[in-house]
């Protein structure tokens, strides 16, 4: 008899637990299946994944259950991969299953095709007696051989015991089929053999290369302006791996932004590409990560969660723009794809490349102490792109001169310029929506999500008031909830906004928006980049995400309309984002032959951040950043895991924050102390009805903060069932 010892995921719980059951005769139940289990008094069916076998268990057997069925044919996860999820399990404070989850294929039934198929081993005799419907299976069968089971069946009309009849009389023999060769998404050749490198990427990809080839886990920062050929060293180094027959990892914040890329892969590497991006459907998803598992697909190019597809000898992991937030996740488990590739480099002994133009502190940080090899590109790659000269534009002035419009005299020079020659511009606020908020100027009610209660944005186009956390939106009113007054008042500016007033200063310009609401289709985004491209508009006005990648060459002007509204986010993260936001959106003028110009409009023109943008100082930006850290005690100096609990009662949450709080406190004592800041609301203390604190740990450590994190959370989840508890290690957002 053997036994299954299974983890079993609980909807309603924060933890798994590892059950045993029965593997019933007959039953192939390796290490790695995915089983359906009958679990509690009324066998539910639930998953579970299949952690370990043994001959024995202690105890009664009497009350084991049998397995009801395995999913799929083949296990779902190997040693390894349990490795890596045992790993993330513990540092991120999340149940096993939601880890190894990330390393299955949402239905693993279609992660093999099986198909039944059928095929006559001899001519049936009279003293064989087969009925008629067993006759006209034979007829079907011989003109189709190659048809599905399923499909002779529903031809001839034969049930499943008719088959079995004809098998059992050795008349056919019915054989499973697995789409061994599914077809690949894309067939191509490759078109394209890669540029020379130039001195700087040549030694880079060196570097990278040796490190490989002396099995090293090293940690590279690949350090160079937007158009420094960062791209082409990762192609190159790729194509050495795939020469010594493994495999590599390119990873993207968000796969729909980067079309150009994937073309650049394509051509580059062919076939070999496997592209995983998140609007693949299920079966699309489980064919490419067969055709990685197989090692057709050699390149995996994705989000965050590409990280977990299947390849079975990997020797490189890239992650481009590695000071992207998307790089972390926002759901459990809470993890950062840096932090996982690094293990997964470690323990597979190759090396991990990290690319930016704007690294994030803490890797700037660790090239500086050592612990990752900085390989700097100094230039642009192609000779005569030259930088954009950058002009802060003092918004104090302006008010002081009487222009309330937003817009500075300078900028709308700048604009009617570029229409003259025929140029385009894009005009930056990161903001969507028509005004920030909607405010009563009698009392000063303001519109509020009852759910939320944040300012609502009104919409325009939609003519919607909109609430952008819980995404609730209702109809505008023309008086004031509060006091009755019809004087309400749109306040604070948003891209609907702007286009709107840019249509009244240039009637005649192509002024295009360019933001989520506008790029949500399936294309969107590709189709939006296409006619700037095409020169279809001559104003672009955009979110961040005109800040991406995109070659616009006929762009020579970016305006941005406040650098000031994401400095002061409440959130040690704020300079940092707003420098690498302004220094990518400056990135995007003046990218063809005609050289660019970038002008900020600002209240604080002497702020480090700006000050270092406008005089591309980046060495000056981290200076500044890392001694405001350092003074802050903020990471790299210091680690944080912030814990937030969430309730639909107000009291309960407030008083399990504390009491939290307390057992943290008490547990962690002594001279190796974890400091407990807080309990408070969250920022953002309230998303649809549902009550947020938080409490924030800091030590200089990050295994404390793990350990004890872990132990407490464990001691408080098992007294307070109906209050979320959720740890999240060295926050993106801390709110
Ligand atoms: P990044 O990834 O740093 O933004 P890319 O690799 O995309 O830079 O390179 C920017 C442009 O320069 C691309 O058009 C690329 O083809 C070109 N390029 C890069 N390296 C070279 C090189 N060694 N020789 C010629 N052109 C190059
Ligand atoms: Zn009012
Ligand atoms: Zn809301």
């Amino acid at each position: 008899m053997a036994f299954a010892q299974i983890i079993v995921k609980l909807a309603a719980h924060q933890t798994d637990s590892v059950y045993t059951y029965r593997i019933p005769d007959g039953m192939r139940v390796p290490v790695g299946s995915m089983v359906r289990v009958p679990f509690g008094k009324g066998n539910r069916m639930l998953d579970g994944f299949v952690l370990g076998i043994t001959q024995t268990v202690d105890g009664s057997i009497g009350r084991i259950k049998d397995i009801e069925e395995v999913s799929g044919r083949e296990p779902v996860f190997t040693g390894r991969e349990l490795v890596m999820a045992q790993w993330m399990s513990r540092r991120y404070d999340a149940p096993l299953s939601s880890c190894l989850a990330l390393f299955v294929p949402r239905d693993p039934d279609k992660t093999v095709q099986i198909r039944v198929c059928a095929r006559q081993l001899r001519e049936p005799v009279p003293k064989d007696r087969i009925g008629t419907v067993q006759k006209s299976f034979l007829n079907v069968l011989a003109e189709h051989p190659d048809w599905s089971l399923s499909l002779l069946m529903k031809a001839s009309g034969a049930a499943r015991s008719s088959v079995r009849s004809l098998e059992n009389k050795g008349i056919i023999e019915c054989f499973e089929e697995s789409d061994q060769t599914p077809a690949p998404l894309v067939i191509q050749r490759v078109t394209d053999p890669g540029k020379e490198l130039n001195a700087e990427q040549k030694q880079a990809a060196d570097r990278i290369i040796r490190a490989f080839h002396e099995g090293r886990s090293s940690k590279f920062l690949l350090y160079g302006i937007t158009g420094s050929g960062k791209t082409e060293v990762y192609m190159n180094c790729m194509e050495q791996v795939l020469t010594a027959g493994k495999g590599a990892y390119l990873l993207v914040p968000e796969i729909s932004l980067t079309p150009q890329l994937v073309e650049r892969l394509a051509r580059r590497f062919g076939d070999q590409i496997a592209v995983l991006h998140s609007r693949l459907n299920d079966t699309e998803r489980s064919r490419e990560w067969e055709r990685i598992r197989r090692g057709a697909a050699k390149v995996v190019v994705g989000p965050r969660s590409a990280l977990f597809a299947p390849m079975p000898d990997p020797g490189l992991i890239i992650l481009d723009e590695e000071h992207e937030s998307s790089y972390k996740s926002e759901i459990t488990p809470r993890y950062h794809a840096r932090e996982v590739a690094e293990e997964m480099a470690a323990r597979g002994g190759f090396p991990l490349v990290l690319g930016s133009a704007t690294p994030s502190c803490e890797s700037y940080y660790q090239a500086l102490e050592g612990q990752a090899e900085l390989l700097r590109l100094s230039r642009r790659a192609v000779q005569d792109a030259v930088l954009p000269a950058i002009r802060l534009i003092d918004m104090r002035k302006e008010i002081a001169s009487g222009n309330m419009t937003g817009f500075s005299g300078e900028l709308i020079a700048a604009v009617k310029d570029r229409l003259a020659k025929n140029e385009q511009s894009i005009l930056f606020l990161n903001r969507r929506g028509y005004s920030s908020f909607v405010s009563c100027r009698k009392c000063g009610f303001v519109l509020r999500c009852p759910a939320c209660f944040l300012p609502y944005t009104y919409h325009k186009e939609q003519n919607l008031l909109i609430c952008h956390h819980c995404g609730r939106a209702v109809q505008p009113v023309d008086t004031c909830p509060s006091c009755g007054s019809r004087y309400l008042r749109m306040s604070g500016m948003g891209t609907e906004r702007i286009v709107e007033d840019l249509a009244g200063l240039f009637p005649e310009a192509r002024i295009m928006r360019m933001d989520a609401s506008t790029t949500s289709g399936k294309n969107g985004f590709q189709e939006a980049y296409e006619q700037i491209r095409d020169h279809q508009a001559d104003i672009i006005v955009g979110t961040q995400m005109i800040a991406k990648g995109m070659d616009m060459p006929l762009v020579t002007l970016v305006g941005v309309i406040s650098a000031d509204m994401s400095l002061y986010y409440p959130d040690f993260h704020s300079t940092e984002r707003t420098f690498q936001l302004l220094t990518q959106v400056a990135g995007r003028a003046g990218r063809g032959d005609r050289p660019g110009e970038v002008l900020i409009q600002t209240y604080e023109p002497n702020h480090y951040v700006l000050q270092s943008v406008a005089a591309h100082d980046d060495a000056e930006f981290y200076r500044q950043e890392l001694a405001s850290r350092e003074t802050l005690v903020c990471p790299p100096f210091a680690h944080f895991l912030q814990i937030l609990l969430t309730g639909r009662e107000e009291d309960k949450v407030r008083q399990a924050a504390g009491e939290l709080a307390g057992i943290l406190q008490r547990e962690s004592s002594g001279t190796d102390a974890v400091a407990v800041l807080g309990p408070a609301p969250a920022e953002l203390g309230r998303i649809d009805n549902v009550f947020r604190w938080k409490l924030l740990l800091r030590h200089p450590e990050e295994e404390p903060l793990i350990r004890l994190g872990g132990r407490c959370l464990e001691m408080f989840r098992e007294r307070y069932r109906d209050i979320t508890a959720a740890a999240d290690l060295n926050p993106v957002n801390m709110y």
